[in-house]
């Protein structure tokens, strides 16, 4: 039996419609500066003002956009980074999709699902690192069922190790029914993550093959609304940039978003744009790869015509790309990624293609990464405060309230920060982790609360811990 779609199921993505905005729209100095003009006032664009970004073709007006992204990342989002890790918890799949590892008919590739002692393992690698928000990744396989995702997460979240917990747990797993998804959400996930991989329906039917159940786009495609209907309010949507024109998935993402806004009230809280990496047993088509300078430009449109979704960054890119990138508006990273099986208690670096989705870009420690982040001038955030606090499905909160991001995640980006650095940072993080903290709690205006702030700091020094506002 086939399952139910939504209530407001409806196939949204007019293929027709985008194609006639990418060739039609000419590239338009003055609109561009408008629409930019727009962004600034943090008005989320129609897909007819993305497309007219999207025409920027001459490098000056370009420039243009990534000053715009990087001038929207420092007033919406200030200079926090919000950190987290991948944690695959099987690779069995039903499904055959082109570019991935893990599809069905690839016979070489190493087949595992973490049995508990391993899950334990993992979680306890993870939390001896200091990480506190993780995404479980699986496959899509009849033994990942709702119950099994949902009994996973618990197990999660009871791990306790002196003072580590991981305190937030999202998802990226196949689209469940709405019975599924009341109860991963009932288990306390935090973002229920589906990519659509290709908006273009052509070019979806080519990459999954029509026979499986990844074959449904309209499945897909409806799966965060039915996510919604069930009571996960913190939707997490995403492209795979490779396999179709990347403007065409730029309008896809764009069209996805405000088609939640204007059904919920609430779009997506994230969105990832990953691109298609290198992979076991996968030779794709280049057609339609991204080059770097495209990649840059689709993230600035991204974050001028979403300005109030959070960017996830992978380390499927390099570490200069991310460098780069990161100030184009990105609000969240993954940092000490493995993504094999098991891989975070594996001795040896390197990555064993034949046991992993694809080849990963950045594969530093996490505390270098922190360390490198700081001394660029952001402040690494651990922060799960609001979805702990019942403040979820409603990103527009922390924008929409006068003071939320000084009163709320300025301090919790602080006291998460300076947890860490007393458990887990090397020496010269910790050094500049101490620096960066000074000089953002004198940045604070309201005198309470920096009094309040450092009141906290203080107990955090004195052995506290899972302080937050
Ligand atoms: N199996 C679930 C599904 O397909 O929805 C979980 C997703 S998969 C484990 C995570 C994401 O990795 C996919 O949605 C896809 O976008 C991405 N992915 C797959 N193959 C990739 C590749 N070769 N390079 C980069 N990303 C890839
Ligand atoms: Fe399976 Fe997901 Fe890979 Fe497709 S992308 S083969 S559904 S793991």
């Amino acid at each position: 039996m086939k399952e139910i779609l939504s209530k407001s199921c409806s196939d949204f993505i007019d293929d027709n419609k985008l194609e006639k905005l990418i060739s039609n729209t000419k590239e338009d100095k003055a609109r561009v500066r408008e629409i930019i003009a727009k962004s600034m006032e943090k008005k989320p664009l129609q897909i007819e003002e993305t497309a007219i970004l999207l025409a920027a073709e001459s490098q000056d007006l370009v420039e243009e956009i990534f000053n715009a992204a990087r001038q929207l990342k420092k007033d919406v989002y200030g200079n926090r980074i919000v950190i987290f890790a991948p944690l695959y918890i099987g690779n069995y799949c039903i499904n055959d999709c082109v570019y991935c590892a893990f599809r069905k008919s690839l016979r070489t590739t190493v087949r595992k699902t973490l049995n508990e002692d391993e899950l334990l393992s993992q979680i306890e690698a993870l939390v001896d690192k200091g990480h506190k928000r993780l995404i479980l990744v699986f496959g899509e396989h009849p033994a990942y069922t709702a119950d099994f995702i949902s009994d996973t997460v618990r197990k999660v979240y009871d791990f306790k190790k002196n003072f580590g917990e991981i305190r937030r747990v999202n998802i990226n797993a196949a689209p469940l029914d709405h019975e599924g998804y009341a109860k991963v959400k009932a288990a306390g996930i935090g973002t229920y993550q589906i990519f659509q991989e290709t908006y273009h329906h052509e070019t979806y039917r080519k990459v999954h093959p029509a026979q499986t159940h990844k074959g449904d786009y309209l499945w897909r495609l409806d799966g965060l609304t039915r996510a919604y209907e069930a009571g996960c309010d913190d939707m997490g949507i995403g492209a795979l940039f490779g396999l179709y024109k990347w403007k065409f998935e730029v309008l896809g993402l764009v069209t996805h978003s405000l088609f939640l806004q204007n059904i919920f009230g609430v779009g997506p809280h994230t969105i990832s744009f990953p691109r298609v990496r290198p992979a076991h047993g996968v030779d794709l088509d280049p057609k339609y790869f991204v080059s770097d300078y495209d990649f840059k430009r689709l993230v600035a449109i991204l974050r001028l015509s979403v300005p109030y979704t959070g960017m996830i960054l992978t380390a499927r890119e390099t570490p200069q790309i991310r460098r780069e990138v990161l100030g184009f508006g990105v609000s969240q990273i993954d940092a000490g990624t493995r993504i094999e099986l098991a891989g975070y208690t594996k001795k040896e670096d390197g990555q064993e293609l034949n046991k992993e989705q694809f080849q990963i870009g950045d594969v530093r420690p996490m505390d270098e990464i922190l360390c490198e982040l700081i001394k660029t001038g952001y402040v690494p955030s651990f922060c799960t405060s609001c979805y702990r606090s019942g403040r979820t499905g409603q990103q527009f909160m922390e924008f929409a309230i006068p003071g939320f991001i000084e009163k709320f995640c300025t301090p919790n980006a602080l006291l998460t920060l300076k947890e860490y650095l007393l458990d887990y940072a090397g020496p010269e993080t910790k050094a500049e982790g101490e620096k960066i903290i000074c000089k953002e709690l004198a940045k604070i205006a309201n005198p309470k609360t920096k009094q309040q702030v450092a009141e906290r700091l203080q107990r955090i020094e004195n052995k506290e811990h899972d302080l937050y506002f």
